[in-house]
């Protein structure tokens, strides 16, 4: 494997007392889709968390482009050019969808490439485009996710991090945005972390898997070995 984007190498986060991650390590090749499965509270969102620097680690080290960036502030990490899609889509629902847009890049003062991404994020979701004007809280439960892919995008991010993109959403829009995170994958060279429930889907479109389970790593490999695996498919992919 070439040097990964990013290494996370034995990090432990903690809510007070509780630790949720214990001793977590994880390679993200440039260029790679790599899928987090676990049960519930297996510690996924601490994770991701922990990479973009809402949550500081006790332990441990994360290294993104060579830089060690663990403990650093989330906007800085964003500068940096890692982004966080967070569970739930937290859109604003009072803003406009441009609006909305528009605070995704922040961190940004460069007004051509701005505008130039806002036109990617329009031609990879055209519905964003035509409800520009709407209020983020009319959409749709998949606009909104759309919307909030297309805010961390406003980013300018070389790694996505998406936490549970699928949630809610019908077997068809999960479909359709697994579908442009592909081309955003192959088209945008972007590398992507994608955390998910929804197991079968997640294998189908990363290249590489970790399995959590209480706070630890149990499994890792290619997404096509880990979807063979008997594990798995007992228990994530539901096959008797
Ligand atoms: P989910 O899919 O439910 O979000 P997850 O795999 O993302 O699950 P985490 O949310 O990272 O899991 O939770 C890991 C552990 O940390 C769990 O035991 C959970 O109960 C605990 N935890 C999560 N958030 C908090 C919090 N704000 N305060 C205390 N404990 C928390």
């Amino acid at each position: 494997m070439s040097a990964p984007i990013l290494s996370v190498r034995n990090v432990e986060s903690y809510y007070g007392p509780i630790m949720a991650i214990r001793g977590v390590s994880i390679d993200v090749a440039q260029g790679r889709i790599v899928t987090i499965l676990g049960a519930n509270g297996a510690g996924k969102t601490t994770l991701m968390k922990t990479i973009s620097g809402v949550m500081d680690p006790e332990k441990g080290a994360i290294t993104f482009e060579g830089d060690e960036i663990q403990g650093r502030e989330p906007h800085k990490i964003v500068e940096r050019g890692i982004v966080h899609v967070p569970e739930g889509r937290e859109v604003f629902p009072l803003l406009t969808v441009e609006e909305n847009l528009s605070l995704g890049a922040y961190t940004r003062h460069d007004k051509v490439q701005i505008e130039r991404d806002r036109e990617l994020v329009f031609s990879y979701f055209p519905i964003l485009a035509e409800r520009r004007m709407a209020e983020a809280g009319t959409l749709s439960g998949g606009q909104q996710q759309m919307l909030a892919i297309g805010r961390g995008l406003m980013a300018g991010p070389r790694l996505m991090l998406l936490d549970e993109p699928s949630l809610g959403l019908s077997p068809r829009l999960v479909q359709e945005i697994f579908d442009i995170l592909a081309r955003l994958n192959r088209e945008q060279n972007m590398t992507i972390v994608l955390v998910e429930q929804n197991a079968a889907a997640a294998l189908d479109l990363a290249d590489d898997g970790y399995v959590m389970e209480v706070g630890r790593i149990v499994m890792s490999g290619s997404a096509q070995d880990i979807a063979a695996s008997d594990d798995i498919q007992n228990f994530y992919l539901g096959v008797q």
